[in-house]
């Protein structure tokens, strides 16, 4: 008999219903199970306990606007006031010209909203066949109609039958392969290329240098829609507001969600350039007939405001900054353990171990995981790796943790 009734994501509930790990109280950087026992949070949940657990501010700005307004739609001329005002404060902080801001209720809706922005914006530019999206192999972008479509990750895409057509994959770290896609397919049908600055989910992949500023090249070359997938990168974990910055890249479309409430409720959106607003924004006829009910939550833009206030006010992108090379040095010290094959990280707080080979197929990624976890740190399975994104207000004591934690997990193996 299974012990629950909730279907877990992305799991095997054979295995998975007997066998729970519940989180019952979070605080700061720690987390708690439900016999008491504390665990630091090395992931920051889903990446994206930015300002880490339990912060009364943001609490307090949701119950208020839930005493005066708890919701109300945003649709055709409606509005509110938290929603506008995030709007316009997401919209200053972007590195975007004329940002114009469009609210989901996560990241995967947000893709499936820039995919569509971009073909919808070619049609009102007398371009409908600019339909083609590029993307990276081992990306990420949700699990919705569009992201799974576009996502690089095989598993992600087996027994769904045919998915959204007009899309492909480049490979994730070669500029020139993208630019012969390019000519391959022909500029003329293609909409938008797709990145994510730092491959998140798909195995933690940095971009090699020089990567994420030749293909955005590329695509201003061949008037390409370029679309940052920032929803792990954004609201200082790669140490700036919108995850791009450091590469000086100012996109066409970026997508967010995670950091930019550090979950206390559940947003995403699209930042658009004034570019690719101008039609919708600028011309009359050209409705963009697309939008979910909770699109410009009012209770979900307080918090969102309240956690913005924590991230500036404590400077947590700068934090993140300097943070970086202590956590990448604690992963790099266990760079000569037999059982690792590869370190990587050095952006912000994000980081992995991957096992030899010899270990993965000895079963020793999830062997580790659990041993880690019992020794008090949470870390997460991706791919062949163990990934680290704790949260920002973290440590140097507790990324001290997060290393030795990996050290004595490695050794047991
Ligand atoms: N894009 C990226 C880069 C992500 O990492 C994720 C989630 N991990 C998504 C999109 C999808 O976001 P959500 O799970 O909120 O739909």
């Amino acid at each position: 008999m299974s012990s629950t009734d909730l279907w877990h994501p992305f799991a095997d509930m054979h295995d998975v219903k007997n066998s729970q790990f519940c989180v019952t109280k979070a605080e700061g950087s720690w987390i708690y199970d439900d016999a008491g026992r504390r665990y630091l949070d090395g992931t920051a949940s889903l990446w994206y306990a930015n300002v880490g657990h339990g912060r009364n501010e943001i609490v307090e700005a949701a119950a208020a606007q839930m005493r005066e307004l708890e919701s109300y739609f945003v649709f055709n001329d409606f509005t509110n006031p938290p929603a506008e005002k995030l709007a316009t404060r997401l919209a200053e902080l972007a590195p975007v010209e004329g940002a114009k801001v469009f609210f989901t209720t996560g990241g995967g809706e947000a893709i499936d909203t820039a995919a569509k922005l971009a073909r919808q914006y070619w049609s009102a530019r007398g371009k409908p066949e600019r339909t083609h999206i590029l993307s990276r192999g081992n990306a990420y972008h949700g699990t919705n109609g569009m992201g799974t479509s576009i996502g690089g990750i095989d598993a992600n895409q087996a027994g769904f039958g045919r998915l959204v057509p007009e899309t492909s994959r480049v490979p994730h770290d070669d500029a020139e392969a993208l630019r012969s896609a390019i000519e391959t397919i022909g500029a003329e049908k293609i909409a938008a290329f797709f990145a994510e600055p730092v491959m998140g989910a798909g195995g933690l992949y940095p971009p090699e240098p020089g990567y994420l500023e030749a293909v955005a090249k590329i695509c201003v070359e061949h008037d390409i829609l370029f679309v940052a997938d920032s929803v792990i990168c954004g609201f200082g974990r790669v140490g700036s507001w919108f995850g791009v910055e450091r590469w000086g890249l100012q996109p066409d479309m970026i997508t967010f969600a995670k950091g930019v409430t550090s979950g206390y409720l559940p947003l995403g959106g699209v930042v658009a350039s004034g570019r690719v607003a101008a039609p919708f924004w600028d011309e009359p006829g050209h409705p963009f007939r697309h939008g979910a009910t909770y699109s410009g939550h009012p209770t979900v833009a307080a918090a969102a405001l309240a956690n913005l206030d924590i991230i500036e006010r404590e400077q947590l992108p700068a934090r993140a900054d300097a943070l970086e090379k202590p956590l990448h040095e604690a992963l790099l010290s266990l760079a000569d353990h037999r059982a690792v094959a590869e370190v990587r990280g050095g952006v912000g707080l994000l980081g992995a171990v991957e096992l030899t080979p010899e270990v993965l197929d000895d079963g020793g990624l999830p062997r580790l995981q659990k041993k880690i976890r019992e020794l008090g740190v949470i870390v997460r399975p991706l791919g062949k790796a163990l990934a680290v994104s704790p949260p920002l207000i973290v440590t140097e004591e507790e990324i001290g943790l997060i290393g030795e934690a990996f050290r004595e997990g490695l050794d047991a193996l």
